[in-house]
This record gives C-alpha cells, sequence and structure tokens, in this order.
C-alpha cells in the first residue's frame, strides 16, 4: 500500500530550512525514477562507509545489484541499518556573496535495512533494474545465465522511512541590487552524447532503441 508521504519520522525530519522539505510521496518517486545513482552507506565496527551504486525503484522501493564478491553488499545482506541518498543537481545559485551561493537541488534520503531477494523472483527483478537503467535494454539481449545469476547480488531497500529536500529558485542574499555583483542561477542538466560502437561489428550494426532513447532522454 502506497504511503500518502515520503515517510517522516524523527529521524527523517529536516532540522535545517523545513520550508524545503517534500512531504509528496509521488515526487519522491519522480526523483527515483529520473536516477540511476545513489550513494549506500553503512557503519561497520565504528567505521562508516560511503559507496555509489545504481539503483531502480519498484514500487515501494528500491533495488540495488552488484557482485556477490563484494563485501558491501555481504555486509548489506545480513540487513545492517543502512542510509541511501539521492542527488539531483539542478542548478549552481550564485548569490552576491559566497555564504548565500547555493545549489538548486532534489534529493531523497532512505533509512531502513536492506532483505536479499533470492528467491525465483530475482531474475525478474535484477530484469527490472537493467530495465531502470537503460529502458528496453533487457529485450535487446539473451537472457542472464545461471552462472550471472549466481554472481550478483540482489538487494530491496523498502522506502518506509524517508526524506526529500528540493531547493528552486533565485539566490537568497541581503545584499540587494547596486553591489554591481552579478547574482544569478546557472541552469545544469545531463547531456548524452553520440554513442561509440565498441568495434567493427557494432559500428556496422544499427544504433539500438534502448541507446537511442537513452540519449534522447538520460538519466544518472
Ligand atoms: C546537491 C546538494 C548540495 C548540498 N550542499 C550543501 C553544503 O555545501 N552545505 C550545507 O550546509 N548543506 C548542503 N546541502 C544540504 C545538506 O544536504 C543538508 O540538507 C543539510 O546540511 C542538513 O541539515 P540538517 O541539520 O537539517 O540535517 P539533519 O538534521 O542531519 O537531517 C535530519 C534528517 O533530514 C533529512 N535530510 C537532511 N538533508 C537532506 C537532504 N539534502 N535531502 C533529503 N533529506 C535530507 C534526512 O532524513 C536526515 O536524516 C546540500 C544538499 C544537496 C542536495
Amino acid at each position: 500500500m502506497a504511503l500518502p508521504k515520503p515517510g517522516q519520522t524523527d529521524r527523517t525530519t529536516l532540522n535545517r530550512l523545513k520550508k524545503r522539505s517534500v512531504e509528496d510521496r509521488d515526487e519522491m518517486y519522480a526523483i527515483l525514477d529520473s536516477t540511476i545513482l545513489c550513494h549506500v552507506g553503512y557503519v561497520e565496527n565504528g567505521q562508516p562507509f560511503v559507496l555509489p551504486y545504481a539503483f531502480a525503484r519498484d514500487g515501494d522501493r528500491i533495488l540495488i545489484h552488484g557482485s556477490s564478491g563484494a563485501r558491501f553488499m555481504r555486509e548489506l545482506a545480513k540487513g545492517v541499518p543502512t542510509c541511501v541518498t539521492v542527488t539531483k543537481l539542478d542548478g549552481m545559485v550564485v548569490a552576491r556573496t559566497t555564504f548565500d551561493s547555493s545549489m538548486n537541488y532534489r534529493s531523497v534520503v532512505i533509512l531502513g535495512s536492506a532483505e536479499e531477494i533470492t528467491g525465483p523472483e530475482k531474475n525478474e527483478l535484477l530484469e527490472k533494474v537493467s530495465n531502470g537503467l537503460l529502458p528496453g535494454r533487457v529485450s535487446e539481449v539473451r537472457t542472464s545465465t545461471a552462472k550471472e545469476l549466481a554472481a550478483t547480488t540482489l538487494l530491496s531497500l523498502a522506502l518506509d522511512e524517508a526524506s526529500v529536500k528540493v531547493r528552486t529558485g533565485m539566490p537568497e542574499d541581503d545584499e540587494g541590487s547596486g553591489t554591481g555583483v552579478w547574482s544569478g542561477v546557472i541552469p545544469v542538466h545531463l547531456v548524452a552524447e553520440e554513442p561509440i560502437p565498441s568495434d567493427e561489428e557494432s559500428a556496422g550494426l544499427e544504433v539500438p532503441a534502448s541507446v537511442r532513447a537513452y540519449v534522447k532522454n538520460p538519466k544518472a
């Protein structure tokens, strides 16, 4: 059942600039669905580790996959407390002072413990991850082998406890105009360039639909 809010608890309530908190689950989904990179953190023997991973959303959870040989994956699969952060940079906010300069962004913080997915649904959900990263790619290539599936750990993290923070708009500084100092916003967005074939065979083939679609609408 979809929760009405991202999942605000004491731990996921903003302290600073609460006005930037977004309590709309659909907006959280929109941020997650337009992103493929997250940073995943956990603490081992008092030492925090944070690593970047690809992810895809599946309803009210996110899916993260990785090598079953990776220490990080093995630790997360044990269900240790984790924090996942997703960040989109939308602009550089250039104020009349460096103190007031900022960024326009949309970000999501998710707390919880991951669960490993091992059953018959693993292959289908791994395909969901692949299609989340490059929509349509799964149907253009062969199915994964049993060996490839065994070499991959698939984790899910419920979107039960999360927060969303969004900054938009112009700089907010107290200097006012008349200082002779420029201020404004530099919009920032992701651009994908012309795909480069890996070898002569690929150079002779038509660029597949999934790749063409990504170039038109890239996400990172
Ligand atoms: C691209 C980007 C760049 C930033 N750069 C800076 C910077 O240089 N300096 C700076 O002071 N701040 C920066 N921020 C804001 C920063 O991420 C924190 O929001 C802020 O410092 C935390 O303040 P707090 O004391 O309210 O957080 P806390 O009290 O520590 O947070 C409480 C809870 O609020 C939620 N929360 C906090 N921050 C975020 C967030 N960004 N997105 C979603 N949920 C959140 C989490 O659930 C967290 O557990 C940046 C944010 C983004 C997205």
